[in-house]
């Protein structure tokens, strides 16, 4: 059926699926190389109270920059699921998530903002994930509370039996549990109920809806609803306009993240704006902290 597409089409359809081979090839060994050689780092993307802008936590994003130039984690962390190559690499990052929690903590006490990390299916699948974060929670002297894992809604519902186990166990180390591009997958809400979970993050696909689309806009609504109803925390992913805040704030959305108040930044940068907001506004005390 494919050859009857034509020379050309045929041509094409080889090419790419072999071009895809060899690209997941290379990939996945320059992973394997990746954190010995130190290509790897954290950015952080600021998340901001829906009310008054400030910055209450920061996502940890990753960042590869082989010596050719920089990859997307949207073209590498799938690939690193498929190979497993996650699972060290995911291991690193949760360090990072630690070590930078510990420090920010060190400069700005209690005031210091949360940290959220991404942990794939594949992770969670590992039997000694549970003991390997605890013994990197106590040498890096993280404050579990401080830490939220976000996981897919996709990856959760993909073996709730499983996850539920295993996020029983993170949740027990203190560890906090978001669930990642919520309303994009298929969630029984029944299942949803049973798993530790302490926040919804509103998928980007529906924030960007919000002005256009009418549907888009009763998802987000219905996402916070329920997200209330549960008595968890809402963050709305990929904030990039006034008008899409102002929707999301006044229905209820607790948090922001997204272009519209900031990109995600290097490590350095994101102290610097942390600090450049404590200086405007000691006064200012911040009732309305994360979710603790
Ligand atoms: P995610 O966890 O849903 O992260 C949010 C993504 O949306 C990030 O893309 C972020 O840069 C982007 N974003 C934030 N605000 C906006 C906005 O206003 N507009 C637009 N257009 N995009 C915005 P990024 O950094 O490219 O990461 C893509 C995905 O890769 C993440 O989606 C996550 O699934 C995965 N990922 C990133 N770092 C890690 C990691 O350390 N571990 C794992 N397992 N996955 C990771
Ligand atoms: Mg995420
Ligand atoms: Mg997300
Ligand atoms: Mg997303």
């Amino acid at each position: 059926a494919v050859k009857e597409k034509g020379r050309d089409g045929w041509q094409f359809f080889s090419d790419s699926l072999q071009d895809q081979a060899r690209q997941r090839l290379v990939i996945t060994q320059g992973l394997r190389l990746a954190i010995a050689n130190n290509e790897l780092s954290p950015r952080f993307q600021p998340i901001v109270a829906a009310g008054s802008g400030r910055i209450v936590g920061a996502e940890l994003l990753l960042r590869w920059h082989p010596p050719e130039g920089e990859v997307s984690p949207a073209a590498f962390i799938p690939i690193a699921e498929i190979t497993g190559v996650i699972v060290p690499i995911g291991a690193w990052v949760f360090r990072e998530a630690c070590r930078a929690e510990a420090d920010w903590r060190r400069r700005w006490g209690e005031a210091a903002p949360y940290v959220s990390v991404n942990v794939s299916a594949r992770q969670l699948g590992e039997e000694s994930l549970a003991q390997d974060f605890a013994a990197v929670l106590s040498e890096t002297g993280a404050d579990p509370a401080r830490l939220l894992l976000e996981v897919t809604e996709t990856s959760l519902m993909a073996d709730v039996e499983a996850n539920l186990r295993v996020l029983n166990r993170l949740a027990d180390l203190g560890l906090r549990v978001a669930v990642d591009d919520f309303g994009t997958g298929y969630s029984s809400l029944a299942q949803l109920t049973r798993l530790p979970v302490n926040v919804l993050k509103i998928d980007r696909a529906f924030v960007n809806g919000i002005e256009q689309q009418r549907e888009s806009r009763t998802v987000t609504r219905a996402v916070i609803g329920l997200g209330k109803a549960l008595g968890l925390k809402l963050v709305a992913e990929g904030v990039e306009t006034e008008a899409q805040l102002l929707e999301l704030r006044s229905n209820g959305c607790d948090f922001i993240q997204g272009y519209f108040f900031h990109r995600p930044l290097e490590e350095a940068a994101f102290v610097a704006a942390v600090d450049r907001e404590a200086g405007v506004a000691e006064e200012g005390g911040e009732a309305d902290l994360f979710f603790l």
